[in-house]
């Protein structure tokens, strides 16, 4: 059941609403996902790719992605490697492998094309109640509400919301909000129009309060300081963490890389032998565990070549790389998928996350030095 302060502050709302869309249609980015003939199956990429990446970073990386995968097939039909690649540079992974098996889910279910239905959308991998929205109003003009974080910052700030968002009770609260404002006739509108002025108006650190076209209903911007809202928890402590690598060279100047088992943080990338460096151990003991672990070679670990830093979620992730020698037996893919030999600057072609791309992309330079 809905607040009352909340119901008076939508009686006051939605007549601004015509406004809204009117500055939308006046201000609006010209992005490639939001062209008039943008498929069901290309609003379903680019929002997946905007999940955790900036509209500026992710429209180079999706247009190449609809240039090589443009249907549903394509995607299902490309080997989940080819597709990690043209993934590569937007980090979060895990978003490209659930595309690759929800593509496979749509072809065996659905003939290749994305249901309208919400439910049934609910159902496909990596895709929740936002994306749902998102396909179900952008696509079909099925009147869905979509909450990503433009919006919730939109709503907080107007309805004065004073829980944090991702508590279950305010996240219904806004969900709630969202949906009483949907209107059935423009619902993809609508949402574009939400999500676009918390872009560019309602900004986190900045919002422009004087050229909103909401403000007259908002609560924030009657107070001192509109940007209180979102209300936040306490910023989680960074986690630090080292990990070492064993580059491992043949004399033709190829170096042996594996490939991660497909789930997890980095899952279906090619690296050199890594593992995480427990309490207390030096990055050498490391490196060598990670060659005996990984593919089962005793090696000599000699000098660390260079560190990397990271940071990827609350993660602050130091890896050390260092090279490995004079290796016994034959590698065998122990704890990956598969194993490889490749000069650096050929790995530099597979998909590989950013620490380990900065990490080959250092070795391929030391091999030019050496000539
Ligand atoms: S008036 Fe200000 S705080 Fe309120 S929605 Fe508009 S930009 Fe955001």
């Amino acid at each position: 059941m809905m607040l009352s302060e909340d119901t008076e502050r939508l009686s006051r709302l939605v007549p601004l609403l015509p406004k809204l869309w009117d500055w939308y249609r006046a201000n609006a980015r010209a992005l490639p996902w939001r062209e008039p003939s943008t498929s069901p199956y290309a609003v379903w990429v680019s929002e997946i790719m905007l999940q955790q990446t900036q509209v500026a970073t992710a429209a180079p990386f999706y247009e190449r992605w609809m240039e090589r995968f443009p249907t549903v097939r394509d995607l299902a039909s490309a080997p989940l490697e080819e597709v990690l690649r043209y993934w590569a540079g937007l980090g979060y992974y895990a978003r490209a492998r659930n595309l690759h098996r929800a593509a496979k889910d749509l072809l065996a279910s659905y003939e290749g094309e994305l249901p309208s239905d919400v439910k049934a959308l609910l159902r496909l991998p990596g895709i929740g109640r936002y994306t749902a929205g998102a396909i179900a109003s952008l696509a079909y003009g099925i009147p869905a509400a979509v909450v990503d974080a433009n919006v919730e910052r939109v709503l907080c700030r107007i309805f004065g919301v004073d829980g944090i968002p991702s508590q279950a009770a305010t996240a219904r609260r806004l969900a709630a909000l969202a949906e009483a404002l949907v209107p059935p006739d423009a619902p993809g509108l609508h949402n574009q129009a939400m999500m676009e002025l918390g872009a560019l108006v309602c900004s986190p650190s900045d919002p422009a309060c004087g050229r909103c076209p909401l403000s007259d209903a908002c609560h924030a911007a009657r107070t001192e300081s509109p940007t209180d809202w979102p209300r936040r928890r306490a910023a989680k402590r960074q986690v630090r963490t080292a990990h070492a690598s064993a580059a491992l060279f043949r004399s033709d100047g190829s170096v042996l890389l594996v490939r991660r088992a497909p789930h997890g943080l980095w899952g279906g990338m090619w690296e050199l032998p890594r593992r995480e460096c427990a309490a207390g151990e030096a990055p050498v003991q490391t490196a060598e565990r990670a060659l005996r672990e990984v593919v089962g070679l005793r090696a000599t670990i000699g000098a660390e070549l260079h560190t990397v830093r990271h940071a990827v979620m609350h993660y602050a992730i130091t890896l050390h790389v260092l090279r490995a020698s004079e290796p016994e037996g034959d590698a065998s893919p122990l704890d990956c998928v598969a194993l490889r030999w490749a000069t650096p600057r050929q790995a530099l072609e597979l998909p590989l996350a950013s620490p380990q791309r900065q990490a080959l992309e250092r070795l391929a330079a030391m091999q030019h030095l050496a000539g």
